[in-house]
């Protein structure tokens, strides 16, 4: 459903803010706060009811996006040549797929990568961590699930430190909906989380702090307007840097006719996330933004993750009860550990899931998967064949703080791929990663298998996508100055993942909200 409909080219707006993630919807709090007219544009729906999110991930038409098959839901897969990029769409953004998971990065976060000496990072966001905590709703993880006791028993076992995550759900009493806890009445009513968790399927129980119920809640309040089911798909400067402001041109996201529409703005926020603003900033600079830096796209991290299921032969176990992530084991200071679920029913993955192997091409890969098939065909049938993949599956989340980039860039078909820039790319076969998920193997007594695309392709998969319109002291450096200031061109920011100039090493969505917290708090009031 479209909403809120301003009409184009009859207004001026002040900034518009083009995503509704997390850098997008701190922007557009901040902005209206200062006393900005700020228009939101997204290009996924909003989710105003819980029906409205799938029950289980075999619901495709609700959970996947591939708008053009029809698929019109919250979790989207990017398909690059060194990585398949997972993300959000939606009013809210990440924050609707996400699992809730908000970590503060360790100290190398913000003394490497492309942003190093640009300010003292850690001290300086240090008070906008807390102000993101706070708007966030996060508290700390109060129960211990069957995987956490599982990551307990991994810690204890290899000598490493187990500790709860604090993340944005509203606990309270299971199933009992209050009055607004967190802005003094002025937010939504919260109910008490269940621990369902169907947290990567969109809270369907009112618990999960999704930037609707908190940054974009009282962004509206303030009048900021919030338009669903369009795509920005042009920014036109007028004036050589945009002195005299923008055209920002949008389509309908649905339908064979998608009707085109402009609107005025003196101000423009890039909040898309990587997979969203990247692409349009390389297609920008190459057609109406043409003095953008020659860093746009250059920098692009992938917090180096492995994805793994391992599945138990234990009918008695139960992984999908809990919150989606709810703990993390720190392997050091750069390698970190998380059990993510998702809900009783959600077995989608199953279909694409191949055996843990390693080896450097696609032929040794073919004949090594057929090998463990062989050798033990009746594990690998039962894992595949089990009564309910979630319920029986402990996915683990390992992620390595490993300073290495890719560089995303249009084809000649005008297509974004990846190419590799900087140190290895990243792997699809992390020894470290592997071992861990031996080791749960056999706490759990199951087989660990991972995505095809991973163990056939040998393409690593990411829900941490990062980078790509990174900081630099100027435009030969960087996309953006230390303020998220685009260079060469006036009133015009990138708030979102794609200004992440190190690698976090940690789930990065917190840091995403602090950053921008910081960069709206240097623009002056209105
Ligand atoms: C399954 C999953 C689980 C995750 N779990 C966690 C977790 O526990 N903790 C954590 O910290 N992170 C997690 N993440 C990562 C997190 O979701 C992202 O890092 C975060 O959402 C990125 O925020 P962002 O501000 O960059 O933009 P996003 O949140 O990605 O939002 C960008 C928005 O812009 C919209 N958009 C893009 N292009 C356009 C356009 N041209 N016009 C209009 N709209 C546009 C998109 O539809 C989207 O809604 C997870 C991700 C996934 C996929
Ligand atoms: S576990 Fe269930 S109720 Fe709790 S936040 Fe996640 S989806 Fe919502």
């Amino acid at each position: 459903m479209l909403s809120s409909n301003p009409s184009p080219m009859s207004e001026i707006w002040d900034y518009i803010v083009i995503g509704s993630g997390f850098g997008g919807s701190v922007s557009a709090l901040r902005l209206a706060e200062k006393g900005y007219k700020v228009l939101v544009i997204e290009k996924g729906k909003w989710y105003r009811n819980p029906d409205d999110f799938p029950k289980t991930n075999w619901h495709l038409r609700k959970w996947l996006w591939m708008p053009r098959l029809g698929m019109q839901g919250i979790f989207k897969m990017s398909f690059y040549r060194h990585v398949v990029a997972l993300s959000g769409v939606g009013v809210g953004g990440g924050s609707l797929v996400y699992a809730n998971t908000l970590p503060v990065p360790e100290k190398p976060f913000f003394n490497s990568g492309h942003w190093k000496g640009l300010a003292d990072w850690e001290a300086e966001l240090q008070p906008y961590y807390t102000i993101a905590k706070k708007m966030l709703g996060t508290a700390p993880h109060p129960y211990m699930s069957i995987s956490d006791h599982t990551m307990k028993q991994l810690a204890e076992d290899e000598g490493l430190t187990f500790r709860k995550n604090d993340v944005a759900v509203y606990f309270g009493k299971p199933g009992e909906t209050v009055e607004d806890p967190y802005f003094d009445g002025k937010g939504p009513t919260r109910t008490g989380c269940i621990e369902c968790g169907g947290c990567m399927l969109g809270c369907r129980y009112n618990a999960k702090n999704t930037l609707d119920k908190n940054y974009l809640h009282l962004a509206q309040q303030l009048g900021v307007k919030i338009i669903a089911e369009r795509e920005v798909i042009d920014v036109i400067p007028d004036g050589k840097h945009g002195e005299n402001g923008y055209q920002v041109v949008v389509r309908n996201t649905f339908g064979w006719l998608r009707k085109k529409e402009r609107f005025i703005t003196k101000g423009v926020i890039f909040a898309g996330g990587v997979t969203g603003t990247v692409p349009l900033l390389l297609q920008l600079r190459s057609s109406s933004l043409p003095h953008l830096s020659a860093m746009t796209g250059h920098g692009i991290r992938t917090n180096s993750e492995s994805l793994i299921g391992v599945t138990t032969f234990d009918k008695d176990k139960d992984f999908s009860n809990g919150i989606a992530i709810g703990s993390i084991v720190d392997v050091d200071e750069n390698r970190h550990l998380e059990p993510v679920k998702y809900a009783a029913g959600s077995g989608f993955f199953r279909m694409l899931m191949a055996p843990m192997i390693s080896g450097p091409n696609i032929i040794v890969r073919l004949w090594k998967i057929i090998a463990a098939f062989i050798i033990h065909p009746i594990d690998y049938l039962k894992v595949i064949f089990t009564d309910d993949w979630a319920k029986r599956t402990q996915i683990l989340l390992y992620m390595e703080s490993i300073d290495s980039t890719l560089r995303m860039k249009k084809n000649i078909f005008g297509l974004t791929n990846t190419q590799n820039e900087k140190g290895p790319s990243p792997t699809a076969f992390n020894p470290k990663a592997q071992y861990l998920a031996h080791k749960t193997e056999a706490i759990i007594n199951g087989k660990a298998m991972v995505l095809n695309t991973e163990a056939l392709l040998g393409i690593p998969t990411t829900a941490h996508i990062l980078g790509g319109a990174c900081m630099g002291k100027d435009a030969e450096s960087g996309v953006i100055d230390n303020k998220n200031k685009v260079f060469n061109y006036e009133n015009m920011y990138v708030c979102d993942g794609s200004m992440i100039s190190s690698n976090p090493g940690v789930n990065p969505s917190l840091s995403i909200t602090a950053i921008s917290e910081r960069a709206m708090a240097m623009i002056p009031k209105k």
